[in-house]
């Protein structure tokens, strides 16, 4: 069975923007506003891989449609995991993006550079029916700086750097983030499946 339409199952525009710079050209991506699907998809999972979960079947069985979901989140293993699967609401129910890395970092103030470790972590569930369900993880490991730097991204990108660059992610062009992003390696396994089909 070969797939070349598949439905993204997000109504952030930047997680949508990335999405259709990392997957090859030949995958047409559906949004939930090409299918004029407004309604906010409650995250009510325990964990990222149960609410990746929950996004996916939720539009699969509504649309009944090949079907993708990223849920991700930002774990500071100072913080024992957090922001975690809590990463879009940490500072609130708003999902404010600075709000969010100005509470970590708050949060983190008297931490020592080697308790600053943290890592992006990306799961996508694919759902190419009720019985073809896979997930695909991807991580990242880097640090999280003292101050913000960068205007690019979202979400915590501004404090984030990667292992190995001293730039955080929203000092890279998009092309350089999504060369090494949990996203990208995620969707890298996910485009490997699909074409082993
Ligand atoms: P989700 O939409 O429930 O998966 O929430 C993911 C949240 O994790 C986002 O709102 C961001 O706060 C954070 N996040 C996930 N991926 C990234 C990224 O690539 N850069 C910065 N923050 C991210």
């Amino acid at each position: 069975m070969s797939v070349s339409e598949l439905v993204f199952a997000t109504h952030n525009a930047h997680k949508l923007q990335e999405i259709h710079e990392l997957l090859p050209a030949r995958y047409k991506v559906l949004s939930l506003t090409d299918l004029a699907f407004h309604d906010d998809i409650e995250e009510t999972g325990a964990t990222i891989e149960e609410n990746s979960h929950l996004k996916s079947a939720t539009i699969y069985q509504k649309f009944g449609k090949p079907c993708f979901a990223d849920d991700s989140g930002l774990e500071v293993a100072a913080l024992h995991g957090a922001p975690g699967v809590y990463s879009a609401r940490y500072a609130g129910p708003k999902k404010d993006d600075r709000a969010n890395w100005m509470k970590l970092l708050d949060e983190m103030k008297g931490l020592s550079q080697g308790e600053r470790r943290a890592q992006f972590k990306s799961v996508i569930t694919l759902f190419l029916s009720e019985d073809d369900v896979v997930q695909f993880e991807g991580i990242i490991k880097g640090q999280i700086v003292r101050a913000p730097r960068g205007d690019k991204g979202f979400g915590y990108d501004p404090v984030f750097t990667p292992e190995g660059h001293d730039r955080t992610f929203a000092e890279m062009d998009a092309w350089e983030k999504n060369k090494i992003s949990h996203r990208a390696v995620a969707v890298d396994k996910l485009v490997t499946y699909l074409s082993s089909l």
